[in-house]
């Protein structure tokens, strides 16, 4: 069964004083990022500074008609995915891992819905999303701005399968014990292997030595270097070899794996040279990961599947209304390792391109010539100020990007001129190098492109991760920090 939400763009029961509708898909670092900057901007609070980009100056100016945000996700809550290898492997971490949305204050925001469900298709061109509900039932959202984060799929125990706060708190506590209790070998050692020496593998393998010392880590890789896919310098490979070494996990390189069912809960691990390991449990880490992004028509994306998206972060400038189309986080096709610093950074860039993008639409219902003062553009509904012949031409679409701003170009109630640009260009994210930051049990290992310099020690991860795998940090920089009280 199918219904709809939101009243669609063009349709005659839509009025110019209903609110712009924003949709916000996948809730984690870039969408609750996306999230906190629009309502902030709704409020016409002053944009907080990008450490990467010029934002535009807003000006502090509210939407005349106002904004509704709705975030779609498949999950009840926000998780922190940087800390999965702790959470995963940790009793003590698998609750605070997850915020539900319901209990994060920042978003009990009149403006702000949370609407739970999974993605399954999205039409640009009539601004429609369908998605299942957790019950299956086929329903649609229409909206005016879209801000994509959907990020990557991986498989479970590396992020939950599970959608919901509760299912995810038992699916990781079945996760740890089968860590706690991993059946002895013929001498007696429990020996739980990890395939695959990326970076996620070599953090899982770490924490679990870290928080189980009594069990004995073997780390298995197919090459003869770790992190071996990654555009990294040598010397970070090697360092994070060193350190995951000296923190007590066995590491076996250029050695295939095969995992067969051995008696009861073992697993036997078949090396290429023929070398058995009888582990008491098995985390694959080799899964591919693959962008969350089949719901889009294919011309938006590239060979891999993520989005080609514009410097602005919008959509390319090829499909429907793309100006009104953003993505942010590892969904985007962007130079560099994906990163939750960066994915964090994206959204507050493409969340102030889209406040941008709406104020503009309301600029262009007055005369070129009015010389109506900017700060009359946050009026409120209760008093429209929009002359009734630029409004009555504009009912129905609000779009200023460069389509339809070149079909109405020979209409004088909306030329834009200069004058009509008040908040300067739209922002642009920029190229981003080759940077990670890797927890390898007590200590880090990071590369900073910028110093061209690897460091690595328990100072490194007090640094860059904390006690808690950078989830204070997380919630801190999203200026969530009263949510840490909760
Ligand atoms: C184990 C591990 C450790 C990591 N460590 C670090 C680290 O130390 N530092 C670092 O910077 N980065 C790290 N990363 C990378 C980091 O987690 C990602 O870059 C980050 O999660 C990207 O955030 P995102 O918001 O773009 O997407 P994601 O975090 O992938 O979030 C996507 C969201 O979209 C939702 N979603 C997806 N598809 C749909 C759909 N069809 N319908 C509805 N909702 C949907 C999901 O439920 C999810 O909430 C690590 C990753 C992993 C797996």
């Amino acid at each position: 069964m199918s219904k709809s939400i939101i009243t669609p763009p063009d349709s005659p029961a839509r009025t110019d004083s209903h609110p712009h509708r924003i949709l916000v898909v996948g809730g984690s670092y870039a969408g609750v990022s996306g999230l906190v900057n629009l309502l902030h901007l709704i409020d016409g609070k002053p944009n907080r500074p990008s450490p990467t980009s010029t934002l535009p100056d807003l000006k502090g100016l509210k939407s005349r008609k106002g904004v509704q945000v709705t975030l779609l996700d498949r999950r009840d809550g926000f998780f922190h995915t940087v800390g999965a290898p702790l959470a995963h492997v940790s009793p003590s971490h698998v609750r605070s891992s997850w915020r539900t949305y319901r209990s994060i204050r920042a978003l009990r925001h009149p403006n702000f819905t949370f609407v739970q469900g999974y993605l399954k298709f999205l039409d640009p061109e009539s601004l429609r999303a369908t998605y299942l509900t957790p019950s299956g039932d086929e329903t649609c959202i229409e909206y005016d701005y879209l801000l994509l984060c959907t990020g990557l799929k991986r498989d479970w125990p590396i992020i939950p399968r599970a959608a919901d706060f509760h299912s995810y708190v038992a699916d990781a506590e079945r996760e740890i014990k089968k860590i706690q209790d991993a059946k002895a070998d013929a001498t007696g050692r429990r020996i739980v292997v990890i395939v695959g020496g990326g970076a996620v593998g070599i953090e899982f393998a770490a924490e679990i030595k870290l928080c189980h010392p009594h069990v004995h880590v073997t780390l298995v890789h197919s090459r003869h270097e770790l992190l071996s896919s990654e555009d990294m310098p040598a010397a970070f490979k090697q360092e994070s070899l060193r350190v995951l070494r000296h923190e007590g996990v066995d590491v076996v390189l250029g050695q295939r794996a095969c995992i067969t069912h051995g008696e009861g809960t073992s697993h036997i691990v078949t090396l290429s040279d023929g070398t058995a390991i009888h582990a008491g449990h098995v985390i694959n880490a080799t899964g591919k990961t693959l962008p969350s992004s089949a719901f889009l028509p294919a011309h938006i994306l590239d060979e891999h599947g993520f989005v080609k998206a514009e410097e602005t972060l919008s959509f390319p400038p090829s499909s429907p209304h793309h100006a009104r189309h953003y993505a942010a986080g590892d969904i985007c096709a962007w130079s560099g390792v994906k990163r939750a610093g960066t994915a964090l950074v994206m959204a507050h860039v493409a969340a102030t391109n889209i406040m941008r993008e709406i104020l503009l639409s309301e600029k262009l219902c007055y005369p070129s010539n009015s010389h109506i003062p900017i700060d009359e553009l946050s009026l409120h509904d209760t008093a429209p100020a929009t002359p009734p012949s630029a409004r009555s031409s504009l009912d129905g679409d609000n779009s200023s990007n460069h389509e339809d701003t070149a079909m109405n170009k020979n209409k004088p109630s909306q030329t834009k001129s200069a004058d009509d640009e008040p908040f300067g260009p739209a922002a642009r994210f920029p190229a981003v190098p080759p940077m990670m930051g890797l927890a390898v049990g007590r200590q880090a290992v990071s590369w900073n492109p910028y110093a061209a310099e690897t460091r690595s020690g328990v100072e490194v991860r007090e640094m860059l991760f904390g006690e808690d795998l950078g989830w204070r940090a997380t919630l801190k920089c999203l200026g969530l920090d009263e949510e840490l009280e909760v």
